[in-house]
């Protein structure tokens, strides 16, 4: 009996199984690398970062299913950006772009609101330039204005009263009060 040449198809199989695992190998540390990268991207914490790497170092591909699961949402960088956002948005609040009753958006220069007839700001009595509701003076003319706010009252302290020049009376000396005489008690007759 004569066996078939092998040993071409085995070196053939051995080639063919380097490749493979060479392959596997290259695989093994690009995920590694990957995700040493990505969560360093994600997270400042060394341990955080340790630990995922050594879940795909041991694991492998079920280790990368895992971190791919437990890891953080979103990048520093999409953090950041969020922030960023966050903080504009509240500023635009703060410039308070929309009416403070209705919250309809309005124009900064708006004098009352299109939706709501609310009050906003007001015109300058001299040069019709946009003014804050409470300002009392306009901060562009100098011109002080002439309608107070609703609400605001203008205290000035009352004058004084004009201090009329009093006489002192004199005393007059006064007549001899005539002593009363107590009346003396009449001896009373003897009644018999
Ligand atoms: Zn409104
Ligand atoms: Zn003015």
């Amino acid at each position: 009996m004569q066996l078939p040449d092998l040993s071409g198809f085995t070196s053939a199989l051995q080639f063919f199984v380097a490749c493979i695992g060479a392959y596997l190998f290259a695989l093994w540390i690009a995920m590694i690398v990957w995700t040493f990268r990505d969560s360093r991207s994600r997270s400042r914490d060394i341990f955080t970062q340790v630990l995922s790497v050594a879940l795909v170092i041991v694991f492998n591909l079920p280790g990368l299913l895992l971190y791919l699961i437990l890891r953080p949402r979103e990048t520093l960088a999409e953090k950041y950006e969020r922030e960023l956002a966050g903080e504009a948005m509240l500023q635009d609040i703060e410039e308070r772009q929309v009416c403070p009753v209705c919250h309809h958006k309005i124009s900064p220069d708006f004098i009352v609101c299109p939706n709501c007839h609310t009050k906003l700001h007001k015109k300058c009595d001299h040069c019709e330039r946009i003014l804050n509701l409470k300002w009392n003076v306009c901060p562009y003319c100098g011109e002080t204005q002439g309608t107070p706010v609703v609400g605001r009252t203008i205290t000035t302290p009352p004058p004084p009263p004009a201090r009329l020049p009093t006489r002192q009376p004199v005393p007059l000396p006064s007549p001899e009060t005539p002593k009363a005489i107590p009346p003396s008690p009449q001896p009373a007759e003897g009644q018999s």
